[in-house]
C-alpha cells in the first residue's frame, strides 16, 4: 500500500520516523524504501490481510503522481468509493487497471457515477495486449475477443453515451508499435463496432520521482 495510518489517524507515506498501521487490520507495517519501487508500506511476512494487495510498480508510479497533485486523495476509504484516487472538489475518480477486468470496470463506473464522481480508468498496456494496433484503432485478432465491450458500453462517442474516460498508459520501457509513450485516450464509435479508437496524440505521463 502507498499510505499507512499513523497513531493519530493521519495517512502517511512510507517513513522510518514513525510507525505506520494498516487502515484495514491495524497491524504495524514495514516501510519499504528500495530503489526499484516507489516507497511504500507492507505487512510483515506471513500476514494474510488483503488490503491494497497486488499493488504493482506501475500502480505506485501513478499513486505517487496523484499524491503529489493538489486536491487528490489516493487510496481513499473503500466505503466511500473503491478506487485509487479521488478529487472531491472536481468530483473526479480514477481507477488504475493493470489487467483487463470488465466486471471491475463496470462496478467502479456505476458506483462512481452514483456517488457523483466522473470516472476515469487508466489502463496498463497489458490490458489491450490481445488487440492489434492499426490505423489508430485496436482491432480484434479473434472474433471471440471481448475487450472492446468495455469501451462500447462506457466510452461511446454517441451524444449522452459517454459514461467514463479511458486512457492507455504507453510506457517508455514497453512501447507499443506505432504509439508514442504517454497517455492515449480510448473511445468507441459505431462506425468500427469491434474496434477501440485510439487518440494518437498522447498526454505526457509522470515519471518515477527519483528519475
Ligand atoms: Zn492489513
Amino acid at each position: 500500500m502507498f499510505l499507512a495510518r499513523a497513531e493519530d489517524g493521519r495517512r502517511i507515506t512510507s517513513t522510518r520516523d514513525e510507525q505506520g498501521y494498516c487502515p484495514k487490520c491495524n497491524d504495524p507495517l514495514v516501510a519499504k524504501q528500495g530503489d526499484v519501487y516507489e516507497w511504500h508500506w507492507a505487512h510483515r511476512p506471513g500476514k494474510s490481510c488483503d488490503y491494497r494487495a497486488g499493488t504493482s510498480r506501475w500502480h505506485y508510479k501513478w499513486l505517487n503522481h496523484y499524491h503529489s497533485l493538489d486536491g487528490w486523495e489516493v487510496e481513499p476509504d473503500e466505503t466511500v468509493l473503491k478506487c485509487d484516487a479521488l478529487n472531491n472538489a472536481q468530483k473526479k475518480a480514477v481507477l488504475l487497471m493493470s489487467k483487463y477486468d470488465l466486471a471491475q470496470a463496470t462496478s467502479f463506473i456505476q458506483s462512481a457515477r452514483e456517488a457523483g464522481y466522473a470516472p476515469s480508468i487508466i489502463l496498463n498496456s497489458q490490458c489491450i495486449k490481445s488487440l492489434q494496433f492499426s490505423e489508430n484503432r485496436f482491432k480484434q485478432i479473434r472474433r471471440s475477443d471481448m475487450t472492446y465491450v468495455m469501451f462500447c458500453r462506457f466510452s461511446s462517442t454517441r451524444p449522452g453515451k459517454k459514461l467514463a474516460s479511458f486512457w492507455l498508459d504507453v510506457e517508455e520501457r514497453t512501447p507499443l508499435i506505432g504509439l508514442s509513450a504517454g497517455l492515449h485516450r480510448l473511445t468507441h464509435d459505431d462506425e468500427y463496432w469491434n474496434d477501440v479508437v485510439v487518440d494518437p496524440a498522447p498526454l505526457p505521463v509522470p515519471r518515477k520521482a527519483s528519475e
